[in-house]
């Protein structure tokens, strides 16, 4: 388990040095949806702290318990929300990367008022115009982000994007940089398991690695 671990090291130290980046710089965030809390164990033992799921009610099962015992974990709500859910998911994660539409907008601002856990977040765009997918369509993103950061006081850090499954990711990645670049913002959560060498090249500050992390 580690030594998926360690490879990727290896490999984001790599990329970080052609791309003459830190690698303090970049996040990683070990993607642990549908993993078990024993598979997740020895990550944490091996000093991995930033984790990513993407269902509330998955992380509230599995992480209490862990966070009992490292209690510096940082834990990434990286799937879509719903707004009903919102005072659980302010209570469990500690950075939204999912912030996509008004009405969560209003559930996630007024929560974390009321729980006083002003979270940093990133709100997700959608690069590719995917009709399924979650992401504010990057003709609305100006207004949007004013909306969060204005009128309902959110702490936007960066943005994120989920490329098309059938496109080429780097043209997603230099867009989402282009958005971010426009605002003024400066964190990039975008590259996962088949392409965060791509995404570090194009200046990924949060990497989420899932597949590649547990089975290689
Ligand atoms: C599952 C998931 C990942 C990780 O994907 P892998 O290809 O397994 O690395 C990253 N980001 C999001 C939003 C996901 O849902």
């Amino acid at each position: 388990m580690s030594a998926h671990l360690a490879s990727l090291q290896g490999r984001i130290a790599a990329a970080c040095r052609d791309a003459r980046r830190n690698t303090e710089d970049v996040t990683f965030i070990g993607v642990s949806k549908t993993r078990a809390a024993e598979d997740i164990r020895p990550l944490l033992a091996a000093g991995l702290r930033h984790f990513g799921e993407n269902r509330v009610q998955e992380a509230a099962d599995k992480w209490p318990a862990l966070r009992a015992q490292y209690p510096d974990i940082t834990l990434h709500a990286i799937g879509r929300l719903q707004s009903n859910k919102a005072a659980s998911a302010v209570a469990l994660f500690d950075v939204i990367h999912t912030l996509d539409r008004v009405k969560l907008a209003d559930a996630l601002s007024d929560e974390m008022q009321k729980q006083n856990r002003p979270l940093p977040c990133f709100i997700q765009v959608n690069t590719g115009d995917e009709k399924q997918k979650g992401g504010i369509a990057p003709d609305a993103l100006e207004d949007f982000y004013a909306y969060c950061t204005k009128t309902r006081n959110i702490n936007v850090t960066g943005l994120m994007c989920i490329p098309p499954a059938d496109d080429i990711a780097a043209l997603h990645f230099a867009l989402l940089k282009k958005y971010a670049a426009r605002l003024g913002l400066s964190a990039l959560s975008m590259g996962m398991s088949a392409d965060f060498e791509s995404a570090l090249r194009l200046g990924a500050t949060h990497i989420r690695v899932g597949s590649a992390l547990f089975s290689g």
